[in-house]
């Protein structure tokens, strides 16, 4: 292999977890905040020195050298100087397995440059992005300038005289030890930068959904209770005839009951963790949900086509789940004013337990499907337009999600999909 593509090989070494990291684990990251576990980076930089020790370059004849002094590097500012000992540890057993007068050489060299790095630790925190790469650049020059001094120290010891091409070869050593290194920094400075920005506006959308969940709330709520006031203002009059007085208390109990269901359809919404979530079977769930529902399916003059598989094992909580069923099945018959059927298919399609509630309703436009979910949206009179908001949150609570399509006047299938969980295993 060419000089380039060696060098180019180590450096791929040392940039590829990095990179990796990025792509790989932030997202998985359950607390935003926290940039890393130093264990993988201590895990991550013991494979990478190893593989740089495993495919060193040869700048010179007979001068071998590789970048494990950058994971060890990186592993020491990153994850403290605990961690990084047991990375040094790695490498010098891996050495001592390589043999040779250079593994005594490393043994010595191993308890100095980590000296060196436990000092630099305490200088080298303070600066933006940039400061901390040239440091880098700075403490790279150093390391390898020591290495490269005991090699040169000990073929002076045993009287092999470096040859002049070695005083070219050296400055090019640490050279591009520094560059890789000061690169490595600033891939994960950049990737820190990205984090605590996603962070920021991360808190910023939340704090702007809870601002107008809020004040559409108070809106929503202020209406029932508005007429409800107004009914029992009239009520304290006292030549109201009896049958008046029957019909406003109706009205008030009707406005107070819409309001505790706005409440209620709101408190699922804002703690629906708070639920267990246990291994179930949907099937039995689906069909306590239909029964429910049944007389006010033949009331609406709707009839109900049940197809489900034997098996259909989730992750969720019971009620909660029923509750979802129940309010999609509802919709589904209210979108039928005329009657029709209303139809429930069950079944597992690749590791997913998809539930498909199908009805031959009014059906809606892609900007009404766009809408659904959003708070308050209802074109129903007697409707707190929650009910879908509150169910797309509880099927994603247990890794779920829900698509929608509807045609205009032919009706709407709403698909469920929750990841399955095969009878005997546990998550
Ligand atoms: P609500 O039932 O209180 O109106 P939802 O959040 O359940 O609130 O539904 C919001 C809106 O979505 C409904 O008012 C209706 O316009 C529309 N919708 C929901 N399900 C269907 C359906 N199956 N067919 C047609 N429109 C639907
Ligand atoms: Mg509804």
């Amino acid at each position: 292999m060419s000089l380039v593509n060696q060098l180019l090989l180590n450096t791929l070494i040392v940039i590829t977890p990095i990179l990796l990291y990025q792509v790989l684990w932030i997202d998985r990251q359950e607390h935003p905040g926290q940039f890393h576990s130093a264990r993988i980076i201590t895990a991550a930089c013991m494979v990478v020195s190893l593989l740089c020790m495993a495919c060193p370059f040869e700048l010179y004849e007979g001068l071998q050298y590789d970048f494990r002094l950058v994971p060890l590097t990186i592993c020491f500012l990153y994850a403290g100087t605990f961690h990084a000992l047991g990375v040094a540890a790695v490498i010098a057993l891996y050495r001592l397995v390589l043999g040779g007068t250079g593994a005594y050489l490393q043994l010595l060299l191993l308890p100095l440059t980590c000296l060196l790095l436990f000092a630099a630790s305490r200088w080298y925190w303070s600066g933006d992005k940039r400061e901390l790469a040239k440091k880098a650049f700075i403490l790279g020059g150093a390391l390898s300038l020591v290495s490269v001094l005991a090699t040169w120290f000990i073929r002076w010891y045993e009287g092999s005289p470096l040859l002049p091409a070695f005083y070219v070869y050296f400055p090019l050593f640490c050279l591009l030890l520094s560059g890789t290194l000061s690169l490595a920094v600033l891939l994960i400075e950049q990737i820190k930068k990205n984090i605590r920005r996603r962070n920021l506006y991360h808190r910023a959308d939340k704090m702007n959904v809870l601002g107008e969940l809020a004040a559409s709330f108070a809106h929503e709520i202020r209406n029932p209770l508005t007429v409800a006031k107004g009914f029992m203002q009239m009520l304290k009059h006292n030549e109201l005839p009896e049958e008046k007085r029957k019909i406003y208390s109706q009205m008030v109990l009707e406005e107070l009951i819409k309001a505790q269901s706005i409440v209620n359809d709101y408190m699922t919404f804002a703690r629906p963790q708070l639920e267990a979530v246990e291994r179930l079977d949907a099937k039995p769930l689906i069909e306590k949900a239909l029964k429910t529902l049944e007389s006010y399916a033949r009331l609406s003059n709707v009839s109900l086509d049940i197809q489900l598989d034997e098996k259909l094992m989730i992750n969720a909580n019971k009620e909660k789940f029923i509750q979802c069923i129940v309010h999609l099945c509802r919709n589904g018959i209210e979108a039928m004013p005329g009657g029709g059927c209303l139809k429930v298919i069950g079944a597992v399609h690749s590791r997913s337990v998809c539930i498909d509630i199908i009805d031959q309703g009014v059906g809606m436009t892609e900007e009404e499907i766009r809408r659904l979910g959003t708070p308050y949206y209802t074109t129903r009179g007697k409707g707190t337009g929650l009910g879908m908001m509150v169910t797309y949150r509880t099927i994603q609570t247990f890794h779920g999600r829900i698509d929608v399509t509807s045609q205009v006047g032919k009706g709407t299938c709403f698909s469920i999909m929750i990841p399955s969980v095969q009878s005997g295993s546990y998550h």
